[in-house]
C-alpha cells in the first residue's frame, strides 16, 4: 500500500527556500524546541530557541560539541539584546556602529534574562549579536524568541556558508535548512568581550579591531588564560579533515594549494585562490568553501599560502592557524593529528629529544615559586642548533606555540608554558657545549644549554673571568641569562647580560637560523639585532649560542661590612669607594636590620660580623688584578674616613676567605631568613642610585601607611640602584588575607617608583606575571613600539605567546 505525500512525516535535513510557508514552518519548529539552520551574513547557523534548555542542549548534542564552548545568541534588534543583557553605554554605541552586521558582544547576563544557561558554558556573561541578513532576520521575527545559532556543522569542522554544507555535515541531525545563498561575508562574527573594565577582543571576524577601536578606544587582546567566554576559542577549530600547513612558500604534487594574491605556487594538486587581486575580504567570503573543495580524501595535505593581517586578514588567519591546531584538546578528538607533530618532532630529536609522559615533563611545568604550573603537548629537549630549528619551523607549520626554557629558574612565569596545554615546551638543556674558548680576544663561545657556572669555571681554566653572579648560578642557563638580561652581584663593574654578549646564534619564530656569532667589539654594519633578543625572554626567537665577553682575572679581592649613617650615607660611600678604588668597586649591596636578624634567627652559620645594632648596613667587594693587599688598604682607608665624617658608626674588613664567605652568607641568609617571616609581597625595582634613599623614605611610609605593621625587607644592589623592595606580613597577620593585598600593594609602591622614573623590574623580567603590570606603567607608544617589533619578528605570534608583550 502507499500512502499519500502528505501523510508522510516531514522527512529532517530538508533544504527549503526561503518563502512564508517555509518561515512558518521553521518558526513552528524551533518554538517546538527542533534544530533550524539559517544563513546570517558571517555563515550559516543552527539555531534554536535560546530560552529552551532541552533545545539549546540539542544544538550541543547535534554538533558534538563540548559543553564549555558558549553560544551565541541572535536577536532582532539591539532592544532584545538590552532585554537580556546588561546593556552598557559600550554596547549601546557598538550596537549603534555594527548592528545588524557581524559583531558579537559577550555582556553580562540581566538578572532576570530569560536566556539558557547552557549557551552561557556556566559564566556570568552571555554572547549576542544582531545578524544581518534577510532570511536570518525574517527567521528571528517569525520565532518571536531569542535563537542560540553556533556554525550549523560538527564541532571543530569547517564552518558552512552555503545550505549544500550543512546539508552534507549535519544531514538528518537538523529538521530544516533555509537556503538563502551563499553568505556574503563569509567569516564568522568578531567577538568582543566588554563585560568587564578593559574590552577584550575574544575573536577576530567580520568587524575589523581598527573600526571598533575608532568607536571605543583600546582594546585587550584575550590570552591563553582568558576562559572560554566566546566560541571560536579553541585552540583546535575550523578544521578540515587534511592537515593544513600554513605560510606556504612551495607546494608538493600531492598537495592542494590555499592561493592567495596574484601569483598563486605552481605544481598544486587542485588550488583554490581566495582573492585573485589580494583582497582580503573577498578572501573571507570564499574561505570555507574553498577548503571544503580541498578537503579531498586523494590528497596528502592543504597548503596555504601567507594572508596579511590587514583587514579581514587577522580573522583568516585565525581560522587558519586554528584549522592548523593539532586536535588533540577537541571533543571529537581526532588524536592521529596529534600522533603526527610528535611523530616529526620525534623523527627531528630522537628518543632522547622527547618527553610526553606526564611524569617525565612535570618538574619542567612549574616555576620555582609554584606560582604557575602549566601543561604542554610534549617537552622536547634539541642536542643542536639544527634540531631545534626543525622543531621550530614544524611548530610553525602546524601553528603551534613554542615556549623556550633554560634552567626554569625565572621568577616571572616566562618559561612556563599556558594551562591550555597546547604549546610545544622545548627546554636547551641538551645543548651544554663550550664551542671555543679565545683568550687572547677574551672571548667564550657556549650553547645556549651551558649552565652559568659551567661557563664561569670554563673561563677560569684559561685564567679568565666570565663576572655574571647570581643566586641561581648552579643551575640557570646562558640562554635563560641572556633572555632575562641577567643582572646578580656584579652589575656595578661588569654591567648586566647585555654588556657580557658580543654575538648570538638564534633560531627565529618560522624556523631558519640567524647566526650572528661573532666575536667583535666593534661592529658598525647596520642595526644591532642581537640587541633585541636580549631580555626577550624567547618572544622572538630562541637563542642557541652566544660569544660572550671575558675579563681578566682579579688576583685579588677586598670585602667590608659596614654599618651606615642613614641611606645618604651609604650612597656617599659608595661614590668616596669608586673614586678612591679607581672603579673597581664589583658589589655594593644593602642590608637593612630586619633582614639581618631573619638570618641571624633562621639561617644556621650566620652571624651578625658588627657588635651594635643600626638601621642600615652595606657589603662592598672591591677587585683588581694587582697583588700584595692594596685594594684592602684602599677599602680599610675609606671606611676609616668615612668613620671620621660620620658616615660609617662601625665596619670591619674582612682578612680571611671565610670571613668573606660569612659576609655573604648573610647577604643570601636574608633570602633564606624572609621565607620564616610568612608571607612576604615582593617587587624587584630600580631608580638612579642617587634617588634610593628618597624613594625607601616614600615607599616605607606609604606601604606603613596601607597595612600598619607590615615589615620591609628593602635589600639588594644598592650599587646599580635595584632594590628587592620585599614586604614581610605584619607579625600575627593572616598569611593568605595578608597575600590577597599583593596587587594593591604593587600598585601603590610602583606609582612610587614611576615618581622616580624607575623600573619595575629591574632584573627578574616581564614573563606572564607581570604583562599587565608593564603596560599600566609604560606609555601607548612604547607598548606599540614593543608589539611592532613582535610582529615583525614573530608575526603569527607563536613564539612564547601570552609573554612579555601585551596583546
Ligand atoms: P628560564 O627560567 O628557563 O627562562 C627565563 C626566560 O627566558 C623565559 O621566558 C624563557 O622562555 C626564556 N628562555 C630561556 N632560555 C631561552 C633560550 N635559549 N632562548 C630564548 N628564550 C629562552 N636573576 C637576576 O637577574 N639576578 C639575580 O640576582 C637573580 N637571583 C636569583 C636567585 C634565585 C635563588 C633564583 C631562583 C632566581 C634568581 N634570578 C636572578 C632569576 C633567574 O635565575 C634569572 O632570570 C635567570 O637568568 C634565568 O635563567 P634560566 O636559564 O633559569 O631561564
Amino acid at each position: 500500500m502507499t500512502q499519500s505525500a502528505d501523510l508522510l512525516p516531514a522527512r529532517r535535513g530538508r533544504v527549503v527556500r526561503p518563502s512564508a510557508a517555509a518561515y512558518k514552518e521553521a518558526a513552528a519548529t524551533v518554538r517546538a524546541g527542533g534544530l533550524v539552520a539559517f544563513p546570517t551574513e558571517t555563515v550559516y547557523g543552527l539555531g534554536a530557541d535560546a530560552t529552551n534548555d532541552a533545545a539549546v542542549a540539542a544544538i550541543f548534542e547535534a554538533k558534538d560539541r563540548p559543553r564549555f564552548n558558549p553560544l551565541i545568541v541572535h536577536v532582532r534588534d539591539a532592544a532584545a539584546a538590552a532585554r537580556e543583557t546588561v546593556f552598557d553605554a559600550r554596547a549601546e554605541a557598538l550596537a549603534k556602529a555594527f548592528w545588524p552586521g557581524p559583531l558579537s558582544l559577550v555582556l553580562r547576563r540581566a538578572a532576570d534574562c530569560r536566556i539558557s544557561l547552557l549557551c552561557s558554558a556556566g559564566l556570568e556573561t552571555i554572547a549576542i549579536r544582531v545578524p544581518d541578513h534577510p532570511v536570518g532576520q525574517a527567521m528571528l521575527r517569525a520565532a518571536g524568541c531569542p535563537i542560540a545559532a553556533p556554525s550549523a556543522n560538527p564541532a571543530g569542522a569547517l564552518s558552512p556558508t552555503r545550505a549544500e554544507h550543512v546539508a552534507e555535515s549535519l544531514g538528518e541531525r537538523v529538521e530544516l535548512i533555509l537556503d538563502g545563498g551563499p553568505c556574503p561575508v563569509g567569516i564568522e562574527s568578531t567577538v568582543l568581550d566588554i563585560s568587564g573594565e578593559t574590552p577584550v577582543l575574544l575573536r577576530p571576524g567580520g568587524v575589523t579591531v581598527d573600526a571598533l577601536t575608532k568607536i571605543i578606544g583600546p582594546i585587550a587582546a584575550a590570552d591563553e588564560g582568558t576562559v572560554q567566554a566566546s566560541p571560536g576559542m579553541m585552540a583546535s577549530h575550523y578544521a578540515p579533515n587534511l592537515p593544513l600547513r600554513l605560510n606556504a612558500d612551495s607546494v608538493r604534487a600531492d598537495e592542494a594549494l590555499l592561493a592567495f594574491g596574484p601569483n598563486p605556487l605552481a605544481g598544486a594538486a587542485a588550488t583554490e585562490n581566495l582573492s585573485k587581486r589580494g583582497d582580503t575580504k573577498e578572501a573571507a567570503a570564499k574561505l570555507f568553501a574553498a577548503l571544503r573543495r580541498l578537503d579531498r580524501p586523494d590528497l596528502s595535505g592543504i597548503a596555504a599560502m601567507p594572508i596579511p593581517e590587514d583587514g579581514l586578514g587577522a580573522a583568516i588567519n585565525d581560522r587558519l592557524r586554528r584549522a592548523a591546531a593539532p586536535r588533540e584538546s577537541q571533543g571529537n578528538t581526532q588524536a592521529g593529528e596529534t600522533e603526527t607533530l610528535h611523530d616529526r618532532i620525534a623523527a627531528a630529536v630522537g628518543a632522547k629529544g622527547l618527553v610526553a609522559e606526564p611524569a617525565d615533563m612535570a618538574p619542567y611545568l612549574s616555576e620555582p615559586r609554584g606560582l604557575y604550573t602549566g601543561r604542554a603537548q610534549c617537552l622536547v629537549r634539541p642536542a643542536n642548533t639544527a634540531e631545534v630549528a626543525e622543531v621550530v619551523r614544524l611548530c610553525a607549520e602546524s601553528g603551534t606555540p613554542v615556549v623556550p626554557q633554560g634552567g626554569n629558574t625565572g621568577l616571572v612565569g616566562g618559561g612556563t608554558p599556558f594551562e591550555d596545554g597546547q604549546a610545544v615546551l622545548l627546554n636547551l638543556g641538551r645543548m651544554n657545549k663550550i664551542r671555543a674558548v679565545d683568550a687572547a680576544n677574551n672571548t667564550i663561545t657556549v650553547e645556549a644549554g651551558c649552565i652559568l657556572r659551567q661557563v664561569q669555571d670554563a673561563a677560569a681554566a684559561v685564567d679568565r673571568l666570565f663576572p655574571l653572579s647570581l643566586g641561581a648560578e648552579g643551575s640557570c642557563q646562558i640562554g635563560g641569562n641572556i633572555s632575562t638580561n641577567a643582572g646578580g652581584i656584579q652589575v656595578l663593574r661588569y654591567g648586566n647580560m647585555r654588556e657580557l654578549v658580543l654575538g648570538l646564534e638564534v633560531v627565529l619564530p618560522d624556523g631558519r637560523v640567524w647566526d650572528g656569532l661573532r666575536a667583535l667589539r666593534k661592529d658598525n654594519t647596520g642595526y644591532d639585532l642581537k640587541q633585541l633578543f636580549i631580555g626577550a625572554e624567547g618572544t622572538l626567537g630562541i637563542i642557541t649560542a652566544a660569544v660572550l665577553r671575558l675579563f681578566p682575572m682579579p688576583r685579588e679581592r677586598a670585602t667590608g661590612f659596614a654599618a651606615v649613617r642613614d641611606l645618604d650615607a651609604a650612597v656617599t660611600l659608595l661614590g668616596r669607594l669608586r673614586a678612591a678604588a679607581g672603579d673597581v668597586v664589583t658589589s655594593f649591596e644593602l642590608f637593612p636590620r630586619f633582614g639581618i636578624d631573619l638570618a641571624l634567627a633562621h639561617v644556621p652559620g650566620t652571624q651578625d660580623p658588627l657588635t651594635d645594632r643600626h638601621d642600615w648596613y652595606v657589603l662592598a667587594e672591591l677587585a683588581g688584578s694587582g697583588r700584595g693587599g692594596a685594594l684592602a688598604d684602599v677599602l680599610e682607608t675609606a671606611l676609616a674616613d668615612a668613620f671620621d665624617e660620620g658616615l660609617v658608626p662601625d665596619a670591619t674588613v674582612a682578612t680571611s676567605q671565610a670571613q668573606t664567605d660569612a659576609f655573604w652568607r648573610l647577604r643570601e641568609g636574608m633570602v633564606e631568613g624572609q621565607k620564616s617571616a610568612g608571607g612576604s609581597i615582593k617587587h624587584d625595582i630600580a631608580v638612579p642610585v642617587s634617588a634610593v634613599p628618597a624613594f625607601l623614605a616614600r615607599a616605607m611610609t606609604a606601604v606603613s601607611e596601607l597595612i600598619p605593621g607590615i615589615r620591609p625587607v628593602p635589600f639588594g644592589h644598592l650599587g646599580d640602584g635595584n632594590i628587592h623592595f620585599n614586604l614581610s606580613q605584619p607579625e600575627g597577620a593572616d598569611r593568605a588575607a595578608y597575600l590577597a593585598r599583593w596587587d594593591e600593594v604593587n600598585r601603590v609602591v610602583h606609582d612610587i617608583v614611576a615618581e622616580f622614573s624607575g623600573s619595575i623590574s629591574a632584573e627578574h623580567g616581564i614573563g606572564r606575571l607581570k604583562v599587565e603590570e608593564n603596560r599600566h606603567y609604560k606609555s601607548a607608544v612604547e607598548i606599540e613600539l614593543m608589539q611592532t617589533v613582535k610582529k615583525a619578528l614573530d608575526p603569527r605570534g607563536l613564539m612564547n605567546p601570552g609573554k612579555v608583550v601585551p596583546r
